[in-house]
């Protein structure tokens, strides 16, 4: 195999290593290398012609719309992501206060500013409240089996079900009441799995989910776009360092490589793109998405990685999440506005949905969130995870538009004039899918110990030549990304003697 990863970088001491993905852990990891002086031979192949991976922020609309990441969740000083993009002066001036950073949400999504029940009514707005403080309630439960030996049910869709049909048989209302109540926790457990990434909670291992540690701070958004702090470390890097369109294919990692321009050294590692550009190296970063491993674990690595990682990898799941943006002349909410709930009242957590896809892939949508005021029209972002998610990808923007403009008409407003609309799908080529978390409610996955445990499974010796940044302690969120790129960086400075 021909190598090209001849030019010595910098003063050729110290270990090469490449950096696979230049996603934010890509990225997070190559700054902290960079900026020591025991690591001038750095490069980062990234698949795609930019790098920032699922963080993307377009102008669109007339404003900058977010394609992937939206929130810092929890910005306050633990927070790597928060650090960082104060330091680069990304955030307002009441996003950085300390009144904004000590406030405790417990990580959970704010109320709806107003719920349109599918018949067309507004829904009582002490009914959410009453489900909404159950259903978190409830969720906040789950951190009690964390540590605990046996849990009653593997995962934390069947817990939550569990305790919602118990409370259930003790309501007393109209059965019209209670039919709305499980339609509203429906729309909850739509937004939660959202939040998780995944198509259902009952996917969801109960025991390790509480590990997710939640930090202080109201989430918060880049006025000019997540994407700002991506193009801030990008420019941190020495120029050159990454190397666009080089989609890696195979990384051999347990072998004796010569460069083919010199007669120097050997490297243990080789890594060879599609289009058969080869880097040997000392070390190789992989950052990755979780989606892409799981679809190619058996040619990824060469040899294949110890079974006990590639276990680690299969154990995890990854799912996908979708936003669509739509364009309006003139807003029907009202000036305060900030999320449009929509509840389905043929919906029910304790009922599983039947019909085919075509026919009911809106109802898992969590609502809207409504965008700032652009210059030039009234957007909102609707969300919407799982299945249904993957399904609305085969629909064309127009197939969108027009099924949501329906489903708003029917709940809203209708005379509503949806002017345009634009799906994030744009970022899923080599992102497949967007978030994390660990299996549980499928006998095989019974026996998965907490995530950290899995996480750690996955990572690698730092002696080893082949290392990832912990890709599952990317969780849900990239502030945990980019932490544990940092925190792992570090140690294997340490372990190098640098
Ligand atoms: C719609 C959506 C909304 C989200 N909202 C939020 C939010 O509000 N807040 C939040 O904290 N997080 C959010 N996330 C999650 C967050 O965006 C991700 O956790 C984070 O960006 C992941 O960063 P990463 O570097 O680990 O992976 P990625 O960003 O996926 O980067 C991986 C990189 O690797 C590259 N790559 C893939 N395969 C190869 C290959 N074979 N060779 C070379 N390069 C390759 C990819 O092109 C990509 O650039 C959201 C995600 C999505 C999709």
């Amino acid at each position: 195999m021909e190598s090209s990863g001849g030019r010595a970088e910098g003063s050729g001491r110290g270990p090469r290593v490449l950096v696979v993905g230049s996603g934010i852990a890509g990225l997070g990891a190559a700054q902290r290398l960079c900026r020591h002086p025991a690591f001038p031979q750095l490069r980062v192949l990234e698949a795609t012609a930019r790098a920032g991976g699922r963080i993307r922020s377009e102008r669109g609309f007339g404003g900058v719309v977010e394609l992937g990441a939206h929130w810092i969740h929890g910005p306050s000083q633990g927070n790597p992501v928060f650090q960082l993009a104060a330091k680069y002066q990304l955030l307002r001036e009441k996003d950085l206060s300390e009144e904004n950073q000590l406030t405790e949400t417990g990580g959970h999504v704010g109320l709806p500013s107003v719920s349109y029940a599918s018949s067309g009514v507004s829904v009582n707005r002490e009914l959410v409240e009453e489900m909404a403080s159950l259903f978190y309630g409830l969720l906040d439960q789950t951190r009690e089996f964390l540590h605990a030996a046996d849990a009653p049910v593997p995962s934390v869709g069947q817990y939550l079900k569990k305790e919602i049909r118990q409370r259930a048989a003790g309501w007393t209302e109209h059965e019209e009441t209670r039919k709305l109540k499980l339609a509203v926790l429906n729309s909850f457990f739509n937004l939660e799995c959202c939040v998780s990434g995944t198509h259902s909670m009952d996917l969801v291992a109960l025991v390790p989910f509480g590990e997710y540690t939640v930090l202080p701070g109201l989430d918060c958004t880049f006025p000019g776009g997540y994407q700002g702090l991506t193009n801030h470390i990008m420019a941190s890097l020495p120029e050159d360092v990454i190397v666009f369109n080089k989609p890696v294919k195979t990384i051999h990692w347990s072998g004796s490589f010569q460069e083919a321009s010199s007669l120097g050294g050997t490297f243990p590692v080789l890594v060879e793109c599609e289009d058969g550009a080869c880097f040997p190296a000392h070390h190789v970063i992989v950052t990755v998405p979780l989606g892409f491993l799981k679809e190619h674990l058996d040619t990824f690595f060469e040899p294949p990685l110890p079974t006990e990682k590639a276990e680690a990898i299969r154990k995890m799941g990854f799912g996908t999440n979708n936003k669509i943006f739509l364009e309006f002349e003139e807003p029907f909410w009202e000036p305060d506005c900030q999320y449009i709930q929509v509840v389905w009242e043929d919906t029910s957590p304790l009922q599983d949905v039947t019909s085919e896809l075509q026919h009911v892939w809106f109802k898992k949508l969590i609502g809207f969130l409504v965008l700032p005021s652009f210059e030039s029209g009234h957007v909102l972002c609707g969300f919407i995870a799982g299945l249904e998610s993957e399904f609305m990808e085969t629909l064309s923007d127009e197939d969108v538009l027009l099924s949501l403009t329906q489903v708003l008409r029917r709940v809203t407003a209708p005379d509503t004039v949806c002017r345009g609309s634009h799906t994030s799908l744009v970022l899923l080529h080599h992102a497949r899918g967007s978030a994390v978390w660990l299996e549980g409610g499928r006998p095989a996955h019974r026996s998965v110990g907490p995530t950290g445990t899995v996480a750690r499974a996955l990572a690698l010796s730092p002696a080893s030549p082949l290392l990832s940044p912990a890709p599952p302690l990317q969780c849900h969120r990239e502030a945990d990304t980019v932490l544990s790129s940092d925190r792992q960086c570090l140690s294997w400075l340490e372990i190098w003697g640098c």
